[in-house]
C-alpha cells in the first residue's frame, strides 16, 4: 500500500465504525446534559497533542465519544442562540457530499452538484414566497449578508475598481452584528450605517427611517440601502416589510432582508413575512430553521446579473464557457467563492426525505412552543415576559432575582440550555425554539429549571 491509501476491508470497518458512533450519539443526545461538564482547560489537555509522525490508525475514531463528551449536545433542551437542531439525514448527506468531495463553483466541475444546489436554492426562494430569485448556498447568514451587502454597494456605488466611496446604509438598532461587521469589511464604515430607533414593538419605524434618510439627502450623504430584519436575533421581530420596500422604491435604494433568524418560517406562516418579495436581495439560514447541520446560509438576490458584475473577477461574465446556459453556470462568478463544497447534499436529501410538510409541522410545532412558554411565564408571578412573542424567541426575566446569577445556575445544572440578551438595556434570559428535537415536556421544565435554580440561589 502506497502512504494515504486505505484498503477496502479497513474502510469498511471504518466505515461502519463512524456510522455506530454517529448512531449511539443521536440515540443518547438526551440523556446527555444540555450543557456539557467542561473546563477550558480539560479540553485543552485533551486536544492539543501534537500531530504524530506514526499512524494512530483506526483509534482515531473511538476517540469521538470524547470529543462528543466534550461537545455542546444538539438535543431537544437546547434553547440558546438560534441553533437548528442538525437533522440526521442532513448530517448523512454531509457525508456522501465529502465522499464525492465535488467542487460546487461551477457545473463544469460539478455537473450534478451545481443542478442540485440551483434546485434547492429554487425550492428555498419558493418556501419564502420569492420565485424567480436567483442565489447560492454560503456558510452561513454572516456570509449571506456580506454577499448581498456587496451587491448593494456594487449596484448603487461602484467600488469594485476605484474602491468604495462614503455613502450611508439604513437598518434597526435591532439589527444583528454580522451587519456592521460586512459593513466594516466593505469599507463603508461603521459610523455610516444608520440605527434607526425601533418601536416598543422592536420593529424598525418606518417615520424614523423616512426622516432619517433624509436628514441624510440633506446634509449630501448618499444613501444607498436599507437592511430590514425578517426575525430579529434577540426577539425575533419582523419590521414592517412592505412600508419599508416602499420607501426603499421611493428613494432608489436597495433593500436587502436579513431571514437568517426568521425568514424560513415563511414556509409556515407566511402571512407574517409580506414583502419579503419585495427585497433585493434576502438571507436565509438552513442550519438555523430548517435544522440543518451547520454550515447552510443562503443567499437570495433577484436580479442575477448584478451577482455577476459584482463577483466576476474580469468582466468576463458576459462570456460563458459554453453556450448552454446549464454549462456555462458557475457560482464562483456569482458569489467571492471559488472552491465551494456541495453543501446543497444536505438540504436535497434531507427535504425530500421527510417533505415539505414535515418542515412546515416542525416550524409550527417550534412557534406554539414558544407561545406555551411564553403563556408559563405570564401566568408565573415570579416571572416577567420581556418582549412580545411574534416568532420563537422568548424573553423573559426573574423579578426577585440576579438574573445572570439566575443563567449562570440554570447551565450549571445542566438541565436545559438557555442564554440571554439585552432588551431595552436590561439583562434577560432567553429561550428560543428552532428545533425539531422539543417536546412539550422540554419547554415546561425551563419554567420549572428556573424556579429550582432560583431557590438554589435562595439557599
Ligand atoms: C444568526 C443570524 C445571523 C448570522 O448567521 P450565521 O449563520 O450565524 O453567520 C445574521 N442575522 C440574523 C438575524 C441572525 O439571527
Amino acid at each position: 500500500m502506497r502512504e494515504l491509501e486505505t484498503t477496502e476491508e479497513e474502510l469498511a470497518k471504518l466505515g461502519e465504525r463512524a456510522l455506530e458512533l454517529a448512531l449511539e450519539y443521536w440515540s443518547s443526545v438526551e440523556d446527555r446534559p444540555a450543557v456539557p461538564k467542561v473546563s477550558g482547560k480539560a479540553t485543552q489537555d485533551l486536544f492539543s497533542e501534537p500531530w504524530p509522525h506514526e499512524p494512530v490508525g483506526a483509534d482515531v475514531l473511538d476517540e469521538f465519544r470524547e470529543i462528543a463528551a466534550h461537545a455542546r449536545p444538539s438535543g431537544g433542551r437546547f434553547f440558546g442562540y438560534v441553533f437548528g437542531s442538525g437533522e440526521p439525514v442532513g448530517a448523512l448527506g454531509e457525508l456522501l457530499a465529502a465522499a464525492l468531495n465535488q467542487n460546487a463553483g461551477a457545473w463544469r466541475s460539478a455537473p450534478s452538484a451545481v443542478a442540485i444546489e440551483r434546485t434547492v436554492v429554487q425550492w428555498l426562494a419558493n418556501a419564502v414566497g420569492c420565485d424567480g430569485f436567483a442565489g447560492s448556498l454560503c456558510g452561513g447568514g454572516s456570509a449571506g449578508n456580506l454577499i448581498a451587502l456587496t451587491m448593494a454597494r456594487e449596484a448603487k456605488m461602484p467600488a469594485n475598481e476605484a474602491g468604495a466611496r462614503p455613502c450611508t446604509i439604513y437598518t434597526s438598532d435591532q439589527v444583528h452584528m454580522s451587519v456592521p461587521k460586512a459593513i466594516a469589511m466593505l469599507g463603508i464604515g461603521r459610523t455610516n450605517l444608520r440605527l434607526v430607533p425601533c418601536d416598543e414593538n422592536f420593529r424598525m419605524r418606518v417615520d424614523a427611517l423616512e426622516s432619517v434618510i433624509s436628514e441624510d439627502r440633506l446634509a449630501g450623504n448618499t444613501p444607498i440601502a436599507i437592511i430590514a430584519t425578517a426575525g430579529t436575533v434577540n426577539v425575533g421581530a419582523i419590521d414592517p416589510l412592505t412600508e419599508i420596500a416602499t420607501i426603499a422604491k421611493r428613494e432608489k435604494l436597495w433593500l436587502h432582508v436579513d431571514g437568517a433568524y426568521g425568514g424560513l418560517a415563511a414556509l409556515a406562516v407566511p402571512e407574517k413575512f409580506r414583502g419579503l418579495e419585495l427585497a433585493d436581495s434576502l438571507t436565509l439560514d438552513a442550519h438555523k430553521w430548517l435544522y440543518q447541520p451547520v454550515e447552510c446560509g443562503c443567499v437570495l438576490y433577484r436580479d442575477p446579473s448584478i451577482a455577476r458584475k459584482t463577483f466576476s473577477q474580469t468582466g468576463d461574465y458576459v462570456r460563458t464557457f459554453s453556450e448552454d446556459p446549464v454549462e456555462g453556470f458557475a457560482f464562483f462568478e456569482e458569489t467571492f467563492e471559488l472552491s465551494r463544497r456541495f453543501r446543497a447534499l444536505k438540504l436535497w436529501m434531507s427535504l425530500r426525505y421527510h417533505g415539505r410538510h414535515a418542515f412546515q409541522q416542525a416550524i409550527l410545532r417550534d412557534l406554539t412552543h414558544a407561545r406555551i412558554l411564553a403563556e408559563r411565564i405570564r401566568s408565573n408571578p415570579t416571572l416577567e415576559l420581556l418582549t412580545p412573542v411574534e416568532l420563537s424567541a422568548v424573553c423573559f426575566r426573574h423579578r426577585y432575582q440576579d438574573n445572570a446569577a439566575l443563567l449562570r445556575r440554570v447551565l450549571a445544572r445542566s438541565r436545559v440550555y438557555l442564554s440571554n440578551a439585552t432588551v431595552n438595556g436590561q439583562f434577560a434570559l432567553r429561550a428560543c425554539f428552532v428545533n425539531h428535537r422539543t417536546r412539550e415536556e422540554d419547554v415546561i421544565s425551563i419554567v420549572s429549571e428556573i424556579e429550582a435554580a432560583a431557590s438554589d440561589l435562595d439557599l
